[in-house]
């Protein structure tokens, strides 16, 4: 299994460089959290974020409402730093080149936040919603 890990990452590397180079407009900034747990755990975090026959690298979580964006990586296979730059950008709002996730992210955040006035000068941290914590994954594609 170790053995499979450079070819998995390379893998990761090469169809993550496909960053687009605008960022979503009205991105906030979140704080960047980086977790590195088992690999188990990171395919436990990330496999619902990617498709069925995917298998998760790395995933992000944005959490606008705590101004957070948590990143789980493997510490069994640990990242590339190309890998990490990557998911980084993800947190500063960057999606993939022709990919609309993140800001259709951030438009279901938003209207769901607007009913609750978080525009209304109330403090924001009171309207913390748990559907609040959206999220992009990262996959690797097993089979074509
Ligand atoms: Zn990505």
């Amino acid at each position: 299994m170790r053995l499979l890990a450079p070819v998995l990452l390379a893998m990761v590397l090469s169809a993550c460089t496909l960053l687009g180079h605008q960022k979503v407009p009205g991105w906030p900034q979140l704080a960047i959290v980086e977790h590195y747990v088992s690999n188990t755990e990171m395919r436990e975090r990330c496999a619902k974020y990617v498709g069925f026959g995917m298998s998760p690298a790395a995933c992000a979580e944005f959490n606008f409402a705590a101004n957070r964006c948590d990143l789980w990586f493997s510490a069994d296979f640990p990242p590339t730093r190309g890998i990490l730059e990557h998911e980084r950008l993800h947190c500063q709002g960057y999606d993939h080149v022709g990919g609309s996730t993140l800001q259709a992210i951030l438009q279901r955040y938003r209207s769901s936040t607007r009913l609750a006035g978080r525009f209304g000068g109330e403090n924001d941290d009171r309207g913390q919603r748990k559907d609040a914590q959206l999220d992009v994954g990262e996959v690797v594609r097993q089979e074509r």
